[in-house]
């Protein structure tokens, strides 16, 4: 199938209910794989409830390991390290190790390991929905969240082709670092959740001008909106300029921790909240969108 649509939700920062509204879209989207791409802090998966099907691992970048026992003490490794990733008893600390090879390179002994190593895990799962959910978590300490957020995406899209699923929801990692770019690229649809303040505009514009520069049809909610009416209507205004499309605002909804604490969506905590009403039309919306690709 290669039909398939992607849309990723991205904010330009933590906090601004970015997963909460990724949960509710996806109890909405009946035939669809999810998949949360924020590697560092993933946590789409307490909302959606999943069994775990298959866990695959992540090889992560190189690092260095010490054969202590035909280490001479000779303290080379130590002095070439610009790091401080080697310890008086020559162990290497894998949080501090950067990969650059020095020691390994430079060791008389020839008794350091230098290769790939278990960094992570994958998972595919069947949600409380019965719809396919792809994560995975990074160890602490560990780079290369870009390639784990490419192996999410490559993932989530190998089942939507084997079961003929025509969507894919990313979650997508905050900011608009290397892991930002590795969920967006080749993407149809960016959805940007940002907030009525100085700091979410500001966000907003750098967001928007990153998914553009990627050709991603790009649409906007305001989340919390009614904390400032004023900077909505901005945020509106600066959408519409930029040839986004606007999806609506999410008022503030003290139900949402409720949802968080019980696992769920605000669609079942308070389903005839303004809240729910207002993501069934961003959800209608965001169909019509696809329609359209
Ligand atoms: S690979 Fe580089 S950073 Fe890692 S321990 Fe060796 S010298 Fe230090
Ligand atoms: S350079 Fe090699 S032999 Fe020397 S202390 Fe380091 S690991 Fe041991």
């Amino acid at each position: 199938m290669n039909n398939i649509k992607e849309i990723v939700v991205v904010s330009g920062k933590g906090g601004t209910g970015k997963t909460s509204v990724v949960g509710a879209l996806a109890s909405l989207l009946t035939n669809r794989v999810a998949a949360d791409c924020d590697v560092d802090a993933a946590n789409l998966h307490m909302i959606l409830n999943p069994v775990v099907i298959e866990e695959k691992a992540f090889i992560g970048g190189k690092k260095a390991t010490i054969d202590l026992s035909r280490c001479t003490g000779c303290g080379t490794c130590r002095e070439v390290c610009r790091f401080q990733a080697i310890s008086e008893g020559y162990v290497v600390d894998h949080r501090q190790c950067e990969g650059c090879g020095a020691c390994y390179f430079l060791c008389p002994a020839g008794v350091v390991d230098f290769s790939s190593s278990y960094a992570g895990s994958c998972y595919i799962c069947r949600d409380k929905y019965s719809a396919p959910l792809v994560y995975a978590e990074l160890l602490p300490g560990e780079e290369n969240s870009g390639k784990l957020v490419a192996m999410v995406r490559n993932e989530a899209r190998s089942l939507a082709e084997k079961s003929g699923t025509p969507l894919v929801i990313v979650d997508g990692p905050p900011g608009i670092g290397c892991p930002v770019i590795s969920s967006m690229t080749g993407v149809h649809v960016a959805v940007v959740v940002t907030e009525p303040t100085i700091s979410g505009v500001h966000d907003l514009e750098r967001i928007i001008d990153l998914a553009q520069f990627f050709k991603c049809k790009t649409a906007v909610v305001v989340n919390k909106g009614d904390v400032n009416p004023d900077y909505c209507k901005r945020i509106e205004e600066y959408s519409t300029t930029k040839g986004c499309t606007f999806l609506g605002v999410i008022p503030y909804e003290p139900r949402i921790t409720e949802a968080q604490i019980r696992a769920t969506t605000i669609l079942d905590v308070a389903p005839d909240s303004p809240t729910s009403e207002i993501i069934r039309v961003i959800h209608k919306k965001l169909l019509t969108i696809l329609e359209e690709l």
